[in-house]
């Protein structure tokens, strides 16, 4: 009689309007494109840099590529890798990939070419899309993958009309211009849309086939692909749509500013806002003045960022000349979020932010605080509708813990993925027979079902036989005011084993001594917890979603 600690225990806890359980639509990825454009065709789908394009336009350009794509050679279950910043032609390449029933590998832009050959070829890509500047090392990387055919675009390619006439200057003194031209198995994006018709027949696509392989864990070792489903996009808006019910069809306006070959951005990007028929501003370098100046120039209502672009934003000197009035609501996933970020953000902007939780492993949305509601700093908030937890005890497994106690979180829903793509050991040790997902991350539950994120379990540091969570200390860190980011590793220690050491970025022009900081966290942590060892860094290794890389730090 297992005990599980599922959603319907927190139905008491729930908001009146959020749904428990949903009917699923069967609807696969190229029906909400084809959906949102019958409902709302002059609807403005993408804005970038000025440049506006509706979901009709989006809808033929989709039409236009996947036409090409056929005749580049692609059919059902071939796979199509993107190499993109968050461009127009990102969207369109990616929706007209589903369309065929193909297979999206999202890849990001400053991968390795050893990174970037062990993708293309593990998923077995046959087309790269690329920028043009990239045309060049693409081609030469080819030769050594399963990739045969490449398309690039430029990025001033979708520009408005005076942007459009001025960027050969504005990429020539940025040195930023691409030679390329069109040769065999060489094609120019803007070509093939001109010299294709739109193609909307719909492909022999079942609910269940797979729709991405979507990498994951390039940071740590080899990267795995992620076996997604149309299932598990499509059951994840569903999900979202159901615990956001406040967001309006056809009305809100996102910012595109996570990078779109990321989970969290691809499925908030791509998805979610081409389903609801949101207006979606893409911002291909998410820096803090970039933000600052899109949010005041294009007023998103919604804002999903990572935590490193709240710090940025609320750390720029340009923040006290910017309007972020516009929006009503960001969410921030991926990373934990530290509370005194929540705060000073919600202060100075008015915007709630709700924090979030998910992983590649389930398309990624697994937990939310809820916007109207109960929100708890800190906490990454209740399972979203159809979404079951189980905290299991690390050491002995299969062992139900209570409230309050922390162990290894484990999730089953609907949008949790299919497998590793060919790696059914890997497949094995993180999903059980019966669709349990092991997170890899420590968690707990409170007494009114909101949970909180640990710390990874493997970023857990043994001190004198007591574990020590690094992002205890972070946040202890992040409590001083000069402390603008704080990563914390551990490091060999003589007589425990192992102790702490903090890495700190600070204020421009601020100054503290690692005896300073130590002093700082005395009385707030227990004493086997205090850093033995402090770095002051200019900044700290990061992901391109602003997670810090333990493992750099660890090795530096
Ligand atoms: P990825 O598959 O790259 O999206 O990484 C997933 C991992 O990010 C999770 O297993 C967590 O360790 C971490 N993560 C995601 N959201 C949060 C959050 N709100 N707080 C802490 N860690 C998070």
């Amino acid at each position: 009689n297992k005990k599980l600690y599922g959603q319907k225990k927190w139905l008491d806890f729930y908001e009146p309007e959020v749904v428990e359980t949903l009917n699923y639509k069967h609807l696969i990825m190229p029906e909400f494109l084809d959906n949102t454009v019958a409902e709302f065709p002059g609807n403005i789908a993408l804005i970038f840099q000025g440049y506006k394009m509706t979901y009709a336009e989006l809808h033929e350009a989709v039409g236009r590529f996947a036409a090409a794509l056929k005749q580049l050679g692609i059919k059902k279950g071939d796979s199509v890798a993107i190499l993109l910043p968050n461009v127009i032609p990102c969207v369109v390449a990616y929706h007209a990939a589903l369309k065929l029933g193909a297979v999206v590998v999202m890849n990001n832009p400053l991968y390795s070419d050893r990174e970037l050959t062990h993708q293309f070829n593990d998923s077995n890509s046959k087309v790269l899309i690329t920028l043009d500047l990239l045309a060049h090392r693409m081609v030469k990387l080819r030769k050594k993958t399963t990739v045969q055919k490449i398309v690039y675009t430029s990025i001033g390619d979708y520009l408005p009309f005076a942007k459009r006439l001025l960027f050969p200057l504005v990429a020539k003194k940025r040195g930023l211009v691409a030679d390329v031209k069109p040769a065999k198995d060489l094609f120019k994006f803007k070509d093939l849309l001109s010299r294709h018709e739109p193609d909307h027949t719909m492909a022999d696509i079942g609910f269940e086939d797979t729709a991405m392989y979507q990498y994951t864990g390039g940071t740590t070792g080899v990267s795995k692909g992620v076996v997604l489903t149309h299932a598990n996009l499509s059951c994840q808006v569903q999900q979202l749509e159901a615990w956001f019910p406040h967001f309006q069809r056809g009305k809100e306006v996102i910012l595109g500013a996570l990078p779109f070959f990321h989970v969290f951005g691809m499925s908030t990007s791509m998805n979610f806002a081409i389903y609801m028929g949101l207006g979606n501003i893409l911002v291909p370098k998410p820096r803090p003045d970039a933000l600052l100046e899109t949010i005041t120039r294009f007023k998103p209502t919604f804002a999903p960022l990572v935590p490193t672009m709240y710090i940025g934003i609320l750390n720029h000197p340009d923040l006290a000349r910017s309007d972020l009035t516009s929006l009503k609501g960001c969410f921030s996933g991926s990373a934990p979020l530290p509370m005194d970020v929540i705060n000073q953000f919600q202060d100075c902007t008015g915007s709630i932010i709700v924090e979030g939780y998910g992983l590649t492993e389930t398309t990624p949305v697994t937990h939310v605080n809820p916007f109207h509601g109960k929100r708890k700093p800190g906490s990454i908030g209740l399972p979203i509708t159809d979404v079951e937890c189980r905290i299991v005890d690390m050491e002995k497994g299969d062992i139900d813990l209570p409230p309050g106690e922390s162990g290894e979180l484990l999730i089953r829903g609907p949008q949790v993925m299919k497998e590793y793509l060919n790696r059914p050991d890997e497949t094995r040790k993180v999903l059980t027979a019966d669709g349990w997902l092991h997170t890899g991350d420590v968690a707990r539950m409170d007494d009114e079902g909101y949970f909180y994120i640990v710390d990874r379990i493997k970023d857990v540091v043994l001190s004198g036989g007591y574990n020590v969570y690094p992002r205890e200390i972070e946040e202890v860190l992040y409590r001083h005011p000069d402390v603008v980011d704080a990563g914390c590793v551990g490091i060999p220690h003589e007589t425990r084993g192992e102790s702490i050491k903090a890495f700190l970025v600070l204020k421009k022009g601020a100054h503290l001594t690692p005896k300073e900081v130590i002093d700082f966290c005395k009385g707030k942590l227990a004493t086997y917890k205090l850093p033995v060892a402090v770095e002051i860094r200019e900044e700290l290794p990061k992901s391109t979603v602003g997670k810090i890389l333990k493992k750099d730090l660890k090795r530096e």
